[in-house]
């Protein structure tokens, strides 16, 4: 007997579960990629995209993953020797900086640990120390997915404009974009980079970078920046082949045009009170859990959370032991420790995360979290009582 036949859940965070709309948009033979539909449909892709950013500035698009905007939005702005600050709260940071390296930036990490979030007096410290303004950019990270913390932009913002330090602020919203409430202008961000497979709900594949005027008129100044990484002909085509430098990503933007109509009709404001309503349950699950046994939720203070991601330590062996049963045994695909490895435990088996990103609801979550009930229980990992009665009462509130 197997008790996973029926609709399997990929409850990790990214690739997220794709609605089926979205999923049917793009079932269909390969359209003209010279005139017609396609090329209305992308452009009107571009003012929506925007709404869901919070801005009213710019756009580019690639076709690639979250790896492919780190680096097309630091090839736009960065030139080799230039200094960058990488405040790092997780795997998620470090893995900016290295890029930022690759292309021959100096990084200066500041390390706020995996289990608290950035500091913004820290960040200005170190802007303020920098008088001849060596520093080009801070790179930020909204939602470390590794970790699960969400950092305050806006706070971080204020921090950098009382040094009147002119580097620019770039944000990573790979993870929060469509689940965090998140508002480019509003919070001053100059550089905000996001993918489609997360809050977005469309497979990976293409992704994003958004820049102000700010940005626009560093990226001006950089004596050379490869052609295809390039913002202005993608920000500004003057032909259609221009916007992706090539071939453009036909099906996903079928896929994306349904996702983006299904976040505006929702409401961006619905569709974070949602993602906020769906963490807050399971928090209050794993925080019954907690009560007694090993299991602890990473970020200690809510205010410092994602809504769209949850990491979880749930003492050596137990944690990769559960994400197991949950998939062999129930259909349920858990998230991996990330980044979490210690001498004492170099396969970070002590930690799980849940992905609540996108395309996801009460049932969804409830049958999550009792799912991991269940494995508890098979598994005999010590846990307190009333997870489920108590995840049910935060929807019940709601
Ligand atoms: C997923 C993620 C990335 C990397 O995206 P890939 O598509 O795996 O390259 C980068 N940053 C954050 C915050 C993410 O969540």
């Amino acid at each position: 007997m197997k008790l996973t036949q029926g609709q399997t859940y990929l409850a990790i965070p990214g690739p997220s579960v794709m609605p089926e709309a979205v999923l049917r948009a793009m079932h269909r033979a390969a359209p003209n990629i010279y005139e017609g539909e396609l090329i209305d449909l992308t452009y009107g892709l571009l003012p929506d995209l925007k709404k869901v950013a919070g801005t009213a500035h710019d756009v580019a698009i690639y076709i690639g993953n979250g790896h492919s905007v780190w680096e097309a939005a630091l090839a736009n702005v960065i030139e080799p020797g230039d200094r960058v600050l990488v405040p790092v709260t997780g795997a998620f940071g470090h893995g900016w900086g290295e890029m930022a390296a690759g292309l021959g930036a100096t990084c200066e990490v500041i390390d706020f640990g995996r289990r608290s979030p950035m500091d913004p007096a820290k960040i200005a410290k170190a802007l303020a120390d920098d008088t001849d303004h060596t520093i080009k950019a801070v790179l930020a990270v909204h939602v470390d997915t590794s970790t699960s913390t969400r950092n305050d932009i806006a706070a971080l913002r204020a921090a950098m404009d009382a040094t009147g330090h002119p580097a620019l602020l770039m944000v990573d919203c790979i993870a929060s974009l469509g689940c965090d409430r998140f508002e480019m202008d509003a919070w001053g961000v100059d550089v905000m980079i996001a993918a489609s497979q997360k809050g977005l709900m469309v497979p990976p594949g293409v992704a994003f970078v958004f820049f102000n005027d700010k940005a626009a008129a560093r990226r001006a100044e950089i004596s050379r920046v490869s052609r295809y990484w390039d913002w202005v002909p993608r920000a500004n085509p003057e032909a259609y082949y221009q916007l992706f430098c090539g071939t453009a990503p036909t099906h996903h933007l079928y896929g994306l045009r349904v996702a983006l109509d299904m976040i505006l009709e929702e409401g961006l404001e619905h569709v974070w009170q949602r993602h906020e309503v769906l963490a807050k349950a399971i928090w209050a699950a794993c925080e019954a859990w907690g009560a007694d046994g090993h299991l602890e939720l990473n970020i200690a203070e809510e205010a410092h959370r994602s809504r769209a991601v949850t990491s979880l330590r749930i003492g050596k062996e137990h944690g990769t032991r559960l994400r197991r049963w949950c998939q062999d045994q129930a259909g349920i695909t858990l998230g991996i420790g990330l980044g979490m490895a210690t001498e004492d435990d170099p396969q970070s088996d002590g930690f799980f995360r849940f992905g609540h990103m996108g395309h996801v609801n009460a049932q969804m979550i409830m049958g999550l979290l009792a799912t991991v009930q269940t494995g508890l229980i098979a598994l005999d990992i010590p846990h307190g009582p009333g997870a489920i009665e108590a995840a049910a009462r935060v929807i019940a509130e709601a």
